[in-house]
C-alpha cells in the first residue's frame, strides 16, 4: 500500500478517502457535503476547499497531526507506517535514517504520532477480565529518597494498572498502587457482575461484593485455577517493559502514559494487517501536539 502512495497528491487523496469517505467535512462548522467548493490555484486543484455553509477554507489536514507541518505527507505516512508495523517500536535515531530527516525532527514526529494512540480501540469489560498492576520505569537508586521527579535523570518506577478482556488491553497510570485506586478503576470500567481475575494481593479483596472475583494465588505457586489466570495481562507487562528498555531505554514518568498507549495499541491490533493498522491510525489522527507544548512537558 505504501508503494502506491508515491506523490504528495496520492497521500492527500488517500487521507481524504480515509477521513471523509467521499464527503468532505468542514472542520470549522462540521458540515458534511460532497459539494463544498473546490478552490483552484492557477487552474489546479490542490486540496483546498471552501465550506458551502460557513464559507471558511480548509484542507484535509486541518485539525490533524499533519497540520502546518513542514514535513510532507509522504514522509509522515512512511513514519507512521514504520511505527505501527514495528512490533517493538522504533527509536528516533532509526527513524531519522529510514525517512531521511534529522534526529530532532524524527523525535518530534514520533512524539506526535505516539500522542495519538490512546482510545483507538474501545475495550468492553463485560466478560472475563484480568486485572493487574505493575511498576514501569527505571530502577530506583539505592538510598535515593527523592520523591519528586526531576526530568530524565530521575529513575523512578511508576505504578500502572491494567485490565485485559477478550484479548484487548487497557492501561492507566495510577498515583499509587493502593487497593482503593485499583478498585475505583475497576468499578468505573468493568460491568457489574462480570468475572474479575486477579492475583492474591490483598488490595483486591472486597471485589466479590460487585463482581465474581477469582483469585489466582501466585505466592502459593498457583498460576491457573479452575481455568482462570492472569497470564495474558502479565504477558503484556513484559512486552511493555522489554519494549521500553530495549528501544527507548528510559521514559520520563510524565510521558509513560503515551508509551503504555503505544504498546496497548500494538497489542490490541495484533490481528490486523500492517495496512489496516495504518488506516485505523489515519482515520483518527487529530490530536496535534505542538512542539512547544512537547518540550515544555518534557522538562
Ligand atoms: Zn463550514
Amino acid at each position: 500500500m505504501i508503494e502506491k502512495l508515491q506523490s504528495e497528491e496520492d497521500c492527500r487523496l488517500f487521507l481524504e478517502d480515509v477521513r471523509w469517505q467521499g464527503k468532505p467535512i468542514c472542520p470549522h462548522c462540521g458540515s458534511i457535503n460532497e459539494k463544498h467548493y473546490r478552490l483552484t490555484t492557477n487552474g489546479v486543484f490542490k486540496g483546498l476547499y471552501k465550506c458551502k455553509d460557513c464559507r471558511e477554507r480548509f484542507t484535509v489536514t486541518v485539525g490533524t497531526i499533519f497540520e502546518s507541518s513542514h514535513i510532507g505527507l509522504k514522509k509522515w505516512f512512511l513514519a507512521i507506517y514504520i511505527f505501527v508495523s514495528h512490533k517493538k517500536g522504533i527509536s528516533s535515531v532509526q527513524l531519522s535514517k529510514d525517512i531521511n530527516v534529522t534526529q530532532k525532527t524524527a523525535w518530534f514526529m514520533l512524539s506526535r504520532i505516539r500522542h495519538n494512540f490512546y482510545n483507538k480501540i474501545k475495550v468492553k469489560f463485560d466478560n472475563r477480565t484480568q486485572a493487574d498492576e505493575t511498576y514501569v520505569g527505571g530502577k530506583k537508586r539505592k538510598g535515593d529518597k527523592r520523591k519528586k521527579t526531576q526530568g530524565r535523570s530521575t529513575l523512578i518506577k511508576v505504578p500502572v494498572m491494567g485490565l485485559l478482556s477478550d484479548g484487548k488491553v487497557y492501561t492507566e497510570i495510577i498515583p499509587k498502587a493502593s487497593g482503593w485506586v485499583l478498585k475505583t478503576i475497576i468499578n468505573r470500567l468493568v460491568k457489574q457482575g462480570s468475572v474479575i481475575v486477579t492475583d492474591g494481593w490483598k488490595g483486591y479483596s472486597g471485589l466479590s461484593k460487585d463482581f465474581i472475583h477469582k483469585v489466582v494465588d501466585h505466592s502459593h505457586g498457583q498460576y491457573v485455577k479452575d481455568g482462570f489466570h492472569t497470564n495474558s495481562i502479565e504477558g503484556f507487562w513484559s512486552q511493555l517493559k522489554r519494549g521500553i528498555l530495549g528501544i527507548y531505554h528510559l521514559v520520563s514518568p510524565k510521558h509513560l502514559h503515551a508509551y503504555c498507549d503505544e504498546f496497548a495499541y500494538r497489542y490490541n491490533t495484533r490481528d490486523m494487517s500492517d495496512g489496516e493498522r495504518f488506516e485505523l491510525f489515519l482515520s483518527g489522527c487529530t490530536d496535534r501536539l505542538k512542539y512547544k507544548e512537547l518540550i515544555w512537558n518534557w522538562i
